[in-house]
């Protein structure tokens, strides 16, 4: 931005120059110097400071130029634009944590100068007219300026807001240890089973690693850790159309509907899988087991109701000397 306000500012001298409007031609000159110094304080995060001056800059700038050149001359389209600008320093501060000036407290002065401009021009004949085209090279100059700054403004404002709702959800519904959707993402899959055709074959498995507190107690938590991670893997490997997710604690949930494939042949064949994976830790290797509880869904059931069901079968399995899958 002092790139482009230095480029106007170099052009606008060159105008006035030539036109021997000398108070804006001085008042430019002093702009000049002070956009070439801006980035300094960028650099050094002086946000208020760079953003204070910026606003007088362009709040005397344009509260002269309008009066002594007219209103044709559009110099005062600056005026929207800084309200914008205002705003999205105010943003930028927030977020890396500098000193701010509230916008809302810097606004009614732009607002203000535009109404005094506004009846100056209205009542007095300006005292050093620019040529038509001058004006017209002006105004589209400043619309071009404005618009284009409060559009990338905007559509900044835009991905940043849709970037942290996306982050937001994200971990809110997703484990950070294994990656995978927890318990309450999956209300999406339930709703959906529960909504479709009373024709449509729909299950539910509750997975629970064995004796994982043992292992937890013999290698150790980050272990226990580097396991549930390697074991989410091989569920996401071993069942790449099912949703699943992370139940809680070291227990797991996979539910699909119409299934292409025997889900009770997938799971039996994920458990195989789990019991022969040997998992590296710290030079070691270390294997586990699971137990499955299996379900599909009964017409009339609830959410709770259907849990159950596989949670009855994953206590069976329990019980029945584990590293199995019941249904
Ligand atoms: P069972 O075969 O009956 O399921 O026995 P278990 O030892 O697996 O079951 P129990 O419920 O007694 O213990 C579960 C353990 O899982 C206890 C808890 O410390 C551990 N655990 C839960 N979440 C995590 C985790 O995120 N990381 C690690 N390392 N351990 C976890
Ligand atoms: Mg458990
Ligand atoms: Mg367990």
């Amino acid at each position: 931005m002092c790139a482009i306000f230095l480029c106007l500012h170099i052009a606008m001298i060159t105008i006035f120059a030539i036109y021997g409007v000398l108070p804006l031609l001085i008042y430019n000159i002093l702009s000049i110097a002070f956009y070439v110094f801006m980035p300094f304080l960028i650099h050094r995060k002086k946000l208020t400071l760079f953003v204070l001056l910026t606003y007088f800059e362009i709040n005397i700038h344009m509260g002269l130029a309008v009066p002594m050149v007219g209103w044709d001359s559009g110099f005062q389209f600056t005026l929207l634009g800084i309200v914008v600008f205002l705003f999205y320093c105010e943003y930028i501060g927030r977020t890396l944590k500098l000193k701010t000036i509230p916008s809302l407290y810097l606004i009614p002065a732009p607002i203000l100068i535009y109404l005094a401009v506004y009846i100056i021009s209205v009542n007095v004949t300006p005292p050093y007219p620019l040529p038509k085209g001058i004006n017209i090279a002006f105004q589209v100059t400043w619309w071009l300026v404005v618009f284009s700054i409060l559009a990338y403004i905007l559509q900044t404002f835009i991905s940043v807001v849709l970037r942290s709702q996306r982050e937001l959800s994200n971990e809110a519904l997703h484990d950070k240890l294994t990656g995978l959707p927890n318990r309450y993402y999956m209300s999406h899959f339930f709703t959906s089973a529960l909504d479709a055709k009373e024709s449509v074959k729909r299950y539910i498995a509750i997975i629970d690693i064995d004796d994982f507190k043992a292992i937890n107690d013999s290698c150790g938590h980050n272990c226990g850790d580097a396991i549930l991670k390697t074991v989410a893997d091989l569920f996401r490997q071993e069942c790449p159309e099912a949703e699943i997710c992370r139940w809680g604690g070291e227990e797991f949930l996979i539910g699909g509907m119409a299934p292409k494939e025997d889900p009770i042949a997938m799971l039996e064949h994920l458990r195989l899988a789990v019991e022969q994976a040997r998992i590296p830790y710290e030079g070691k290797e270390h294997s586990v087991t699971i137990t499955i509880g299996f379900a599909w869904y009964e017409a009339k059931q609830g959410i709770d109701e259907w849990v159950e069901a596989a949670d009855r079968k994953l206590y069976e399995g329990k019980n029945s000397g584990k590293n199995r899958l019941v249904y």
